[in-house]
């Protein structure tokens, strides 16, 4: 009998966490430390405001494609994304009931319709709907979310948690500005060598660390990059490299990821699982640190399709994120029905062609069963950048 290998134990302990739907590492953390775990959707909330009280913040991204929806469906119109019927669904089915709340941030009407129906159906918990500002200056942008934050953290010291002190939230910040350099530098592996970090692994790792401690989540990262970057039976191959743009919200089936690596791209961008990227930098640690989070979310945030800024500022962006990860060309792969993508495709699809970038587009859902469609198309874009781009 041959073992695993401790990098193929650490990515079958990471999958295992993601297939877990019912969230058993997180009421293992709240039997064990008596505190409070909220939920939270896609894509940005402050977790760092959160630990800082002493509660675990619990990321939900869907059910993926493990899950019959029976009840979900019955919440919803046919002709919007899927998120939104699988969390309902997970909702009902007590899948959820270890979280004490749900935050819902403003990106877009299904995750605040969302908000609304979480409300009805679960009064005894917390439920927000976190607005954030559309205008970044600090004076009324900052002003008002700020306002935000401090109601945020009222409301979580109402339901038991910590009330908040600066100290603690300097820490949480400290603590948070590490995970986001563990996540950076793991895309930053990944971009150098991507054989070495396939992004099959990468998510999986990256879903793990969402309904994990943040501290075990820096140790599982950097365990896997460790690791990764040791294999020695990792050799490169003749694959095109491919941004792949638009996943920023409901996440496509581990599948389908598997199945672009196998059409042949190397996936040296995405926008899976954004919460770690979301703020750029590392968020300052001196001063006023709730002002600091209010500044970082205003300055240094990326330029998701759920902000609104220039139009040529995101195209702008997206070449930027090209150019930086030395990608041949970009597949836009956003969920069927999704708003903020697809009506941001088209002004990023101009950006790219004016670069003369080759592109490629298809829509998914999360539980979207059949590849074989997506695999060819994509194994024809990365035979056709192979064969005929530029050198
Ligand atoms: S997938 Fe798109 S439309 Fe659906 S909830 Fe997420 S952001 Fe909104």
């Amino acid at each position: 009998m041959t073992s695993r290998s401790p990098l193929a134990d650490l990515v079958a302990k990471a999958e295992g966490i993601y297939r877990d739907y019912r969230l058993s590492a997180v009421r293992e953390w709240k039997t064990r430390t008596g505190g409070l775990a909220i939920g939270y959707l896609p894509i940005y909330v402050p977790c760092e405001l959160l630990h800082a009280q002493g509660v675990l913040p619990v990321g939900l991204m869907g059910a993926r494609d493990d899950l019959e929806i029976i009840k979900g469906d019955a919440y919803y119109q046919s002709y919007i994304c899927h998120i939104p019927r699988s969390t309902i669904e997970l909702g009902l089915n007590g899948s959820l009931d270890g979280l004490d709340g749900v935050l819902f941030p403003a990106i877009c009407d299904v995750i605040r319709n969302l908000s609304g129906m979480w409300q009805m159906l679960f009064p005894g918990k917390l439920v927000r709907y976190l607005d954030v500002p559309q205008n970044f200056d600090a004076e009324i942008g900052g002003r008002f979310y700020r306002q935000q934050l401090e109601e945020l953290s009222s409301a979580l010291t109402s339901i038991g948690a910590r009330p908040l002190n600066n100290e603690a939230l300097a820490r949480s910040i400290g603590v948070y500005n590490t995970l986001r350099r563990a996540v950076r530098d793991l895309y930053t592996l990944r971009r150098q060598a991507p054989w070495t970090v396939p992004t099959s692994e990468l998510y999986l790792i990256l879903r793990a660390s969402l309904v994990i401690p943040v501290e075990d989540a820096i140790a599982m990262l950097t365990v896997y990059s460790a690791l990764a970057e040791a294999a020695d039976d990792r050799r490169p191959l003749d694959q095109a490299r491919v941004l792949l743009t638009g996943s920023f919200c409901e996440q496509p089936p581990i599948g389908l990821i598997r199945t672009l690596e196998r059409s042949g791209c190397y996936i040296v961008d995405d926008d899976f699982v954004q919460i770690h990227r979301f703020i750029e930098s590392d968020v300052e640690t001196n001063g006023d640190p709730l002002d600091n989070l209010v500044r970082a979310f205003l300055t240094d945030a990326i330029a998701s399709p759920t902000r609104y800024i220039d139009t040529n500022a995101k195209g702008a962006h997206l070449v930027r994120r090209i150019r930086a990860s030395g990608a041949e060309g970009v597949v836009f792969c956003a969920p069927s029905f999704c708003d903020p993508a697809l009506l941001d495709q088209p002004m990023m699809t101009a950006a790219v062609d004016r670069e003369r970038i080759p592109w490629t587009a298809f829509k998914y859902s999360e539980n979207t069963g059949q590849f074989q469609v997506i695999r060819e198309q994509a194994g024809t874009f990365a035979d056709s950048i192979k064969l005929w781009s530029e050198p």
